[in-house]
């Protein structure tokens, strides 16, 4: 096993100094891997918190060190690997990554982009090999979408799912709540519709304290009280989850809460990791 998986798990077990190995239960699994394939971003969100790293970080892990983590993850249960920036499609070997990690076996691969490069990039991949793609979008506005990204690039990104629709891959909009940019009852239809009309799951996103704090005191609005609006209702005690889902309109709606994705749950059992950019290996913090 690699030493990063070594170091990472230095502090989280005691080690055997009989054996120098780490006495881990046999029941710890590790289900999933975030993995920030590069630091770079072509679009600047008001709300980025880049993962905790440096937005001025240019790293791109090496698809070598990728691979032989996710087979020492096998041994712990990997089933699922998420692959993000940055923006993933900045990430010149993406398509041989995919390839070799389905080689690996039995993992399911989701792509989270901010779909601004799919249109140049997505004949490399093909949906049999994606479980599903989740493309940012907080705003059908072009003008909204240019305050919220900083760049002016809505376009692309309509057309880049339209060309995934057509090719059926699996796909989710991922939509963060944005005080007095895109929480308002007409803005939560438009999406809702546009998704219906596309048969695209939707993912209602809590703005994260991680970013920009002045960022997140001007744009945070309290997503219950504001899905309540539009007759949405997540306030149940059904759902006991931070991941809450129903069904809307024919399609599946998500709420994400912001609370902090743990590695290890109160009862020490680890459920996922993510692989920074440098190739550094953490638990979930954002
Ligand atoms: S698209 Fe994602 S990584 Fe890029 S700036 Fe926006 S939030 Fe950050």
């Amino acid at each position: 096993m690699k030493n990063y998986l070594f170091n990472y798990f230095e502090g989280v077990f005691p080690i055997d100094e009989e054996s120098d190995y780490y006495d881990i239960d046999d029941d710890f699994t590790i289900n999933s891997l975030r993995v920030s394939l590069t630091g770079e971003c072509n679009e600047e969100c008001l709300y980025c918190h880049n993962e905790g790293i440096s937005k001025s970080s240019k790293h791109s892990i090496d698809i070598e060190n990728i691979i032989s983590t996710i087979y020492s993850l096998k041994e712990f249960g990997l089933k699922k690997v998420k692959l993000t920036g940055g923006e993933p499609f900045l990430y010149k070997k993406i398509k041989q990554l995919i390839y070799a990690i389905k080689q690996i076996g039995d993992i399911d691969i989701f792509i989270t982009t901010n779909g601004t490069l799919i249109n140049k990039r997505i004949d490399e991949i093909s949906p049999s090999l994606v479980k599903k793609i989740s493309v940012s979008l907080d705003t059908l506005d072009e003008g909204k979408y240019r305050l919220i990204t900083g760049k002016s690039c809505h376009s692309e990104v309509v057309k880049g799912l339209e060309t995934l629709r057509k090719k059926n891959f699996n796909i989710e909009i991922d939509y963060v709540l944005l005080k007095s940019i895109n929480t308002n009852k007409k803005d939560l239809l438009k999406i809702i519709d546009f998704c219906n009309l596309n048969n695209f799951n939707l993912q209602f996103i809590e703005l994260s304290d991680a970013g920009d704090l002045n960022v997140y005191k001007k744009y945070y609005a309290e997503p219950i009280n504001v899905l309540k609006k539009i007759g949405l209702d997540f306030d149940t005690d059904k759902y006991n989850n931070d991941r809450k889902i129903i069904k809307y309109k024919g399609i599946i709606i998500t709420l994400c809460r912001s609370i902090k994705d743990v590695c290890l749950s109160s009862n020490g059992r680890c459920s996922g990791l993510r692989m920074l950019p440098d190739g550094q290996l953490t638990d979930f913090n954002y």
